[in-house]
């Protein structure tokens, strides 16, 4: 189902209407499109639904959103922070550098870029790659917590910081959440390293490994 101004704007936009936005905020229902629910959507409206989104400010910014991509069948879902300014211009998550790293480390575990299914925190680029608002990863939850009813994954591989902290609803540090098992309703969790930090950081790579082993095994348990 998609709302009325969602639609009013994506009709104009089609016929090529400018649609002029108040830049302060003093007429919010312009800016950001109450939140509709996504409630019992598939995966084609779901993503016709984030592609067209205007919930936060991030969709006057982006260029593309960035839904997501895999197997829509996948067992592991690999949940990163929010696009990139490469992943914003492709639409596509995890493409610079360390989206080449995570595609490494999917290989050591015997997984792939299509074998799992990749998503963010956030759907749209934070300018300058800030990190997320509170608002912002509120306003986009809904989505991905459809793409996780959607998916039933077997385990959820909570890549960095913010993705980690925005699941669990916790602050601490990701050395403080790694290295053991969570729960996301009721589906097994892992936290490990952002790939961009182990660029930074390639000495705790070792941590990273025995974390994609943790979640190996969380799956394998699971499948049993
Ligand atoms: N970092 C992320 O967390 N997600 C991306 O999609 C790219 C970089």
């Amino acid at each position: 189902m998609i709302h009325p101004e969602h639609q009013r704007r994506a009709y104009l936009q089609a016929m090529g209407i400018d649609v002029w936005l108040p830049r302060d905020g003093d007429e919010p229902g312009l800016v950001e499109q109450p939140a509709v629910s996504v409630e019992g959507l598939g995966w084609d409206d779901l993503r016709e639904c984030v592609a067209n989104c205007t919930r936060c400010e991030l969709s006057q910014s982006r260029t593309n959103t960035v839904f997501g991509v895999g197997n829509p069948e996948a067992d592991w879902l690999i949940i990163g922070e929010a696009p990139g300014a490469e992943e914003d211009r492709r639409g596509e998550p995890f493409v610079g550098r360390a989206g080449q790293l995570l595609d490494q480390m999917l290989l050591a575990i015997g997984q792939s870029r299509d074998s799992v299914f990749i998503a963010n925190i956030l759907k749209c680029r934070p300018p300058n790659n800030r990190d997320p608002k509170p608002d912002e990863a509120a306003a986009c939850r809904a989505y991905l917590e459809r793409q996780i009813e959607l998916l039933g994954p077997k385990i959820i591989l909570a890549v960095g910081k913010i993705a980690a902290q925005n699941l669990l609803g916790v602050a601490d540090p990701v050395g403080r959440m790694r290295g053991r098992p969570h729960r996301f309703g009721g589906i097994p969790l892992v936290v490990t390293y952002h790939p961009a930090y182990l660029l930074r950081s390639p000495s705790q790579k070792q941590k990273s490994w025995s974390d994609l082993c943790l979640a190996t095994r969380l799956v394998a348990e699971s499948s049993a």
